[in-house]
């Protein structure tokens, strides 16, 4: 075949391909010029998913008839000046938009600019203009897309129920939300009950209303300027992660984008407290030099590129590491409502009554020496250290201990709440910290065994074990090869106590046979401490004294990162004592 070049229609579709993907993507790019057009409220409505109608009102600045005649040619846009690539400050550039939506779909614009005597309307149908025509309307536009992929078969094989498409266009609006708190938005149609987040100043009330208080009450504020970039937003508590990354809003210059550079940095600022395959959330948003980030490496604009990827990373886990440190102990609010919901009331049954007792359970004559049917419950059913109550000092955060309860739980009282402590997680988290703390100035202490401990093992455990040896050391533990088959260990670090010493360097054996060739055992520091500091001494099954659980409490509050243990998982619950009294029924 002959090289012939393409006509116009052919084209737009084919540029279409890139630009609009599924309704949602149409709903960006329509909300996006709303946006540039300097709106102050953005109305959304989709039906069908998306595919029979979206429609997208603003009462931004308008377009004359020549605007209008020319915003839906292809390569048309007023946003770029010359040769201005490189310094984008809106979110479109590539006027292409509404010329690839016009090659697959039913489009109609209307139009008013603030001075002008009415309004004009064009509509395009499969890349065909018609006559720009008066209409009547409010200054501002109204954009219309009806059957969108009616004439693109493939397309339309592709796309998902309209429930799934009518979800992503409500995300993509959340995130233009978030990106613009100053604007109205309001998102409705027959997809979905109404969503209505009326605009403000402040950034964090639009999170509150995209995210819900859920999120802001669990989050820690963000805000740092380094290597010039600015970080702000809210940062989640590690406790609050989620399953999946759905909660994660990432947003450069006021645009919503999905980058490699800025997970990677938030995945590595949360490593130490989130577990592998939880999603921290998070609203981060960057304002950075329009000329130190290239926009235009995608069709949709959905990704970009940092021309100092390095000071971005670093800008992020900087900003981020200190929020979290700034949170202290605080473990998420949600833990407790966890909590509640596992003990909720047995269902009743009709009008109220409660279920009939199975057989066996019906009420029996009560005997007549009660204590002996009791006799069983008499007995502890764990070992309970209580002791002589001390005044309450409920200006704690984590209270005063009362109890130690299986000899694992600390059961304090602060003012109002009970607070219940994993005192082996929390020490845990306490001895790690204090490693990383330690190791930032020098080498670990480390205390002198009297009598070396030989631990024997497999050879080829003891060889990884010698070659980690430096690397041992600096984490205060010193040992050296004892014969073929067994590893002598002549100092521990200090912070341990009375570790199981035994124990400790088989954990790190298997750790270090896990780890075989796949890093530096340098960059394996974080993890080699982790494994550390589950051997400290304060285990379960451990039994404290008051002052020794108070100690805890004290420690926990003052160490940063202390409301998780080094899986991720809460050190503590707080239940409020309404909580308790929700609990049982009492406020109903
Ligand atoms: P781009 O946004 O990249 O410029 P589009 O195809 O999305 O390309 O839009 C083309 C042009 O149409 C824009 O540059 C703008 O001038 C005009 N335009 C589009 N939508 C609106 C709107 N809602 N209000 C005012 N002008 C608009
Ligand atoms: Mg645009």
């Amino acid at each position: 075949m002959p090289i012939r070049q393409l006509p116009e229609d052919m084209i737009n579709r084919i540029a279409a391909g890139e630009v609009v993907e599924r309704p949602a993507s149409v709903v960006k790019e329509l909300v996006e010029n709303a946006i540039d057009a300097g709106a102050s409220r953005i109305v959304v409505t989709t039906a069908g998913g998306g595919r029979s109608l979206i429609r997208v009102e603003d009462d931004g600045m308008g377009m004359d008839r020549a605007d209008l005649e020319l915003s839906v040619e292809r390569h048309a846009t007023s946003k770029l000046a010359d040769d201005a690539l490189d310094d984008i400050r809106t979110l479109g550039f590539r006027g292409e938009a509404l010329a690839s939506i016009g090659a697959v779909a039913h489009l109609a614009i209307a139009s008013r600019m603030a001075n002008a005597t009415s309004g004009l309307r064009i509509e395009v149908d499969r890349s065909r203009k018609s006559n720009v025509v008066p209409q009547a309307m409010n200054r501002g536009t109204i954009v219309e897309v009806r059957d969108l992929f009616a004439g693109v078969p493939a397309r339309l094989k592709f796309l998902k129920s309209d429930r799934a498409e009518a979800a992503a266009v409500a995300d993509v609006v959340r995130r233009l939300a978030m990106a613009t708190p100053r604007v109205h938005f309001v998102l409705g149609g027959s997809d979905r009950s109404p969503i209505n987040w009326p605009g403000g100043d402040a950034l964090p009330a639009r999170v509150m209303q995209v995210m819900g208080a859920d999120f802001t009450e669990n989050a820690v504020p963000l805000a740092t300027t380094r290597h010039g970039v600015v970080v702000t937003g809210l940062a989640g508590l590690p406790t609050y992660s989620r399953a999946n990354s759905l909660s994660q809003f990432y947003f450069v210059n006021g645009r919503s984008v999905r980058d490699k550079v800025l997970l990677g940095a938030v995945r590595a600022a949360y490593a130490d407290f989130v577990f592998r395959d939880r999603f921290p959330a998070i609203a981060l948003f960057l304002a950075v030099d329009p000329a130190a980030v290239d926009v235009n490496v995608h069709p949709a604009k959905a990704e970009l590129r940092f021309r100092d990827p390095g000071g971005v990373r670093s800008a992020v886990i900087r900003a981020v590491l200190d929020a979290l440190s700034g949170a202290g102990y605080r473990a998420s609010s949600t833990v407790a409502d966890d909590v509640l919901s596992a003990f909720r009331v047995p269902e009743m049954t009709d009008a109220g009554r409660a279920p009939p007792l199975p057989r066996g359970f019906e009420a029996q004559p009560f005997p007549r020496d009660a204590s002996a049917a009791f006799a069983g419950l008499a007995e502890p059913s764990a070992r309970f250290e209580a002791f002589e109550m001390p005044p309450a000092q409920s200006d704690y955060p984590l209270g005063t201990a009362r109890a130690q309860m299986f000899e694992n739980f600390i059961v304090a009282q602060n003012g109002d709440s009970l607070v219940l402590v994993d005192q082996h997680a929390a020490h845990e988290r306490l001895v790690y910290e204090k490693f990383k703390s330690q190791l930032a100035e020098g080498p670990v202490a480390s205390q002198m065994q009297l009598i070396p401990v030989i631990v024997e093992m497999p050879e080829e455990d003891c060889a990884r074990l010698e070659e980690a040896a430096p690397v041992l050391e600096r984490l205060g533990l010193y040992i050296e090869r004892f014969g073929d088959r067994a590893i002598a260990v002549r100092e521990t670090p200090a912070l341990l106590g009375q570790a199981d010493i035994d124990g400790l360097v088989r954990d790190l054996a298997d750790g270090l046979a896990e780890w075989d060739n796949s890093a530096a055992l340098g960059d394996r520091l974080d993890a080699i401490i982790a494994r550390m500091a589950c051997h400290g001494s304060v285990r379960s099954g451990r039994v404290l004294r008051v002052d020794e659980m108070n100690a805890l409490l004290r420690d926990m509050e003052r160490t940063p990162h202390s409301g998780q243990c080094i899986h991720g998982r809460p050190t503590y619950v707080e239940l409020k004592k309404a909580d308790l009294e929700r609990m049982f029924g009492r406020t109903r």
